[in-house]
């Protein structure tokens, strides 16, 4: 009964080209891969996400489930002549690919809402290094850490959490919708223009609310769904779900981040424990979820189906209040230092944004953007149409240090740091330890040109002197770890001897 789990961020990285608007996205962000890629000695295909045409699973509601789990069927060197194929595995367990024409980093597995934002921010660095190579070459390519361009466009930053399959989908929908209508009050990254292209003027919480249109679905790219069903486990399907959430910001705030990840964390751990009993359901969540991030005074109230009204900070209250009564009931008040971190932040952020919202301008994103385009619009009397603050909201997540106005802020002691740049450093090259994610990155650190190609639940490798390929299977996320097999790897001299002694019986 804790924050901790298996969890994972992928974001996709907005890509700019100033000096050539008809450049093709896909292929700049495929060389932002291969330029990275190049650049730490990643000369093999790495990655092989190719999934099994399978049949897609439906659960006897009739929720569409998406597709079965994934197979690393084929084995492909294909990134090599097509860059938007560029699709590689990294030291640190991670993922950088292309996706949607856009350059995208998934964090590898990790067990805490603090690790999240270590390797979360790894991947920004590992941005910022691929753009810094880039730089030189014409026509000036850059990437932002941000999930819409202000003209119609969005794109993701998803939250990955394992969960038990035991755990019914419809006590997920239930007590997890109410919760993510709400909850872009504590993680929204903040955005200027409503509507999805920008066309009211205004500021608002979150940069993806105006693009959901339904409450339950499995697209992540149209019709976008409060509740993503997308159900690829990447790990044994009978015993766990990978619950996919579309719904998150991408975050350059660590408070904002850790909430985002560790509230609802232990949202889901009460929903697994079957301790949320009260019944939260809105009326009109995709509608409230939109009239929220309208509102950055936090006076808008939710209507739930009893008619009972109360605002958004009323609601997060209610669930952190479930949340503290669950971790007494189950632990008598003596918590983890993860779960007490995170409900520290958790009470104390409601407490400032309640007091005053500009109180929490260290810790929650939208807050401290808010307040920069404030100071901005009383010194010139801008109006919130004005295109200086549109820049000013593009701006803000530019990866580069010396330019990205987030980092400004850091750099000055005006954010609230939980994870210090040395360590965000170190995570660029080093895999977490706790989970499958140390093998994965250990056999590209120790062998790296005897693995062929690496997926979340598996591993490639060629062994000399045999035809075969060999495959690894990792279909325990929790196994794999430095603890369990470090000695091991590190005291193989080469994949064969690995290979043996990981079969040989204990
Ligand atoms: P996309 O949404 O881009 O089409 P995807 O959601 O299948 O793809 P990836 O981009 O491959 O996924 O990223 C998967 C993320 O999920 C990573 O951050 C990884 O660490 C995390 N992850 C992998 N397996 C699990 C698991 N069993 N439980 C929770 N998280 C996981
Ligand atoms: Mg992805
Ligand atoms: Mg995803």
């Amino acid at each position: 009964m804790s924050v901790r789990r298996v969890m994972g961020i992928e974001t996709e990285y907005g890509i700019s080209v100033p000096g050539a608007p008809s450049a093709n996205p896909m292929v700049l962000s495929g060389d932002v891969v291969t330029t990275y890629a190049a650049a730490r000695g990643i000369r093999r295909a790495r990655a092989s996400w190719d999934y099994a045409d399978e049949a897609p699973l439906r659960d006897a509601r009739g929720f569409d489930m998406g597709r079965g789990t994934a197979h690393p069927s084929q084995l492909t060197d294909e990134w090599a002549d097509d860059p938007t194929m560029a699709n590689v595995v990294l030291t640190n367990g991670a993922r950088l690919y292309v996706d949607h024409a856009h350059p995208e980093y998934s964090s590898p597995e990790v067990t805490t809402p603090r690790d999240a934002i270590r390797w979360d921010r790894a991947g920004e660095l590992i941005m910022r290094e691929a753009v810094a190579r880039l730089a030189s070459l014409p026509p000036g390519v850059n990437l932002y850490k941000n999930n819409t361009d202000g003209k119609g466009q969005s794109y993701g930053t998803h939250e990955n959490y394992l969960m038990s399959r035991r755990t019914p989908f419809l006590d997920i929908v239930k007590h997890l919708t109410p919760f993510f209508v709400v909850r872009q009050i504590l993680c929204g990254a903040g955005r200027v223009g409503i509507g999805v292209d920008s066309r009211t003027n205004g500021f608002q919480l979150a940069q993806r609310s105006d693009f959901f249109e339904t409450e339950v679905g499995l697209e992540t790219t149209l019709k976008r769904p409060i509740i993503n069903t997308r159900d690829e486990p990447h790990a044994t399907a009978d015993l766990y779900r990978r619950l996919h959430v579309i719904i998150g910001d991408a975050n350059h705030f660590d408070v904002a981040n850790l909430l985002k990840l560790g509230t609802t964390s232990l949202v889901l751990g009460m929903i697994e424990d079957g301790w949320l009993q009260r019944d939260l359901t809105l009326q009109q969540p995709v509608a409230t979820l939109q009239r929220i991030s309208h509102d950055p005074t936090l006076r808008a109230r939710v209507t739930l189906a009893s008619g009972q009204e109360l605002t958004g900070l009323d609601l997060l209250e209610v669930y952190r209040d479930e949340a503290q009564a669950w971790l007494d009931a189950r632990h008598g008040g003596a918590l983890d230092p993860d779960t007490a971190e995170v409900m520290h932040w958790w009470g104390t952020t409601l407490d400032r944004l309640r007091r005053d919202p500009m109180e929490a301008r260290g810790e929650v994103e939208w807050v401290a953007k808010l307040g920069l385009l404030e100071g901005y619009r009383s010194r010139d009397a801008l109006g919130w149409g004005d295109p200086r603050l549109k820049a000013v909201d593009i701006q803000w997540s530019d990866v580069r240090a010396e330019r990205g106005l987030a980092h400004r802020l850091a750099a000055t002691g005006r954010m609230t740091r939980l994870v210090d740049e040395a360590a965000a450093a170190e995570a660029m090259t080093r895999a977490p330890g706790d989970t499958r994610a140390w093998f994965r990155g250990a056999l590209l650190e120790r062998f790296p040109d005897e693995v062929v190609a690496a997926s979340w639940d598996s591993v490639i490798v060629e062994v000399a002197g045999q035809r075969q390929l060999q495959r690894i299977p990792l279909m325990e996320p929790l196994k794999g770890t430095r603890d369990q097999v470090g000695d091991l790897v590190e005291s193989s001299t080469s994949i064969g001897e690995l290979l043996t002694r990981l079969s040989a019986p204990a």
